[in-house]
């Protein structure tokens, strides 16, 4: 019998740790003991075992094929989630404390991102949504620019906001450096657009504990020998992502969840069309509810992997969440710097997740409308 006939789950719309596929929870159960052909469980092998080497191998194989990733850029897999990656990131890339990283300020992870460029360099706000609440993205030509910058930071999709570029912005011949933790793999991507792109695993590629990175191999030339071991690009690369013990089983999960996204989802193509109609459904809704929902990012930068909305105050937030939750859909609460509702509506999402919560949504709008 299979999990899906032996338990109930709920539709769970974490922010991350978040929804995982099914398929890939009861291969990862079916496997725990004992990895086919290994005899050993996933947890207890070396990270320099030939059988880890074929775990590592095949992620990675994974990963280029879905992404389409050219020769010229590395994959990665780092540890600290994303939030080391903003001091990694300004620590390799600037060379001299003079040189000037340019920031693109959206949300919540941008400005996280930004406080930790003093360290290394100048930091320069390109440009910053906060006087309306980060509900956008900018236009190419608002961006304040800094010739000969070191590299341009953005976060493709804030998670707390749902504000989500809808292409990315053009800035000449500097490196774009991107956030991708809520949405690496949500649609197809042109990888040589980017110097390089990190993701936390545990919204869109598995579970907390490993980075994914796709790096500008010229880029790595700028590590040099200034940094300390573990915080230097290049030497994560130079010996394939096992300088140091690497996260194997959240590697592990990562390749079942890349596997999943080829062979059951169809790549990224497909996955797109699916997350599009999945947010569609709820943003339509908002925007047909004459006012009782009302969404927190503008109609050019709706994220499809985060619907952020409210309602007309707070108590009927909180009876919308308790209500929902009795219909077994979790961790709707918004962030608690914007309120409201937030539903994240990740790859592994089903239809059927978010079928449910609209109808609730209609419900509960005629209910209380
Ligand atoms: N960036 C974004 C866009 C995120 O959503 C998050 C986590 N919610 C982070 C960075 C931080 O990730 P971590 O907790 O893995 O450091």
């Amino acid at each position: 019998m299979s999990t899906s006939q032996m338990v109930s789950r709920k539709y769970n719309f974490s922010a991350g740790p978040a929804v995982l596929p099914l398929s890939v929870l009861e291969q990862i159960q079916a496997e725990m003991v004992s990895l086919p052909g290994v005899g050993s469980s996933v947890l207890e092998i070396s990270h320099r075992a030939k059988e880890f080497d074929q775990i590592l191998d095949e992620t990675n194989a994974s990963i280029r094929s879905l992404a389409n990733i050219p020769d010229t850029h590395d994959v990665l897999f780092l540890q600290g989630g994303a939030a080391l990656q903003n001091a990694m990131i300004p620590a390799n890339l600037i060379t001299d404390p003079g040189q000037t990283a340019d920031y693109i300020l959206t949300g919540t992870w941008g400005q996280k991102s930004a406080e930790d460029v003093k360290h290394y360099g100048k930091l320069n706000v390109a440009w910053d949504g906060k006087s309306t609440k980060y509900n956008r993205t900018p236009e190419d030509s608002e961006l304040k620019l800094t010739p000969g910058a070191a590299y341009v930071h953005l976060t493709y999709n804030e998670t707390i906001q749902g504000v989500q570029f809808p292409k990315l912005p053009i800035v000449g011949g500097v490196p774009i450096v991107a956030d991708r933790s809520s949405d690496i793999f949500c649609a197809p991507l042109n990888v040589s657009d980017y110097g390089l792109i990190y993701a936390c695993a545990q919204k869109n590629l598995g579970i907390a504990g490993v980075t994914i990175m796709i790096v500008e191999k010229e880029l790595l030339k700028r590590s040099g020998t200034r940094l300390p071991h573990y915080l230097n690009f290049a030497l994560h690369a130079e010996n394939g992502s096992r300088y140091n013990t690497p996260p194997t089983f959240a590697i592990y999960v990562t390749g079942l969840v890349c596997k999943w996204l080829q062979n059951e989802m169809g790549g990224l193509e497909k996955i797109a069309r699916f997350n599009l109609e999945k947010a569609g459904l709820l943003y339509d809704l908002i925007d047909q509810s004459e006012g009782f929902y009302v969404g927190h990012a503008d109609k050019s930068a709706r994220s499809t992997m985060n619907v952020v909305f409210k309602m007309k105050d707070e108590a009927t937030d909180n009876r919308f969440l308790a209500e929902a939750e009795k219909q077994d859909m979790t961790t709707l609460k918004g962030h608690r710097s914007v309120g409201g509702i937030r539903a994240s509506i990740y790859n592994a999402m089903p239809m059927e997740g978010v079928q449910a919560l609209a109808e609730f949504m209609q419900d509960f709008a005629r209910r209380n409308g």
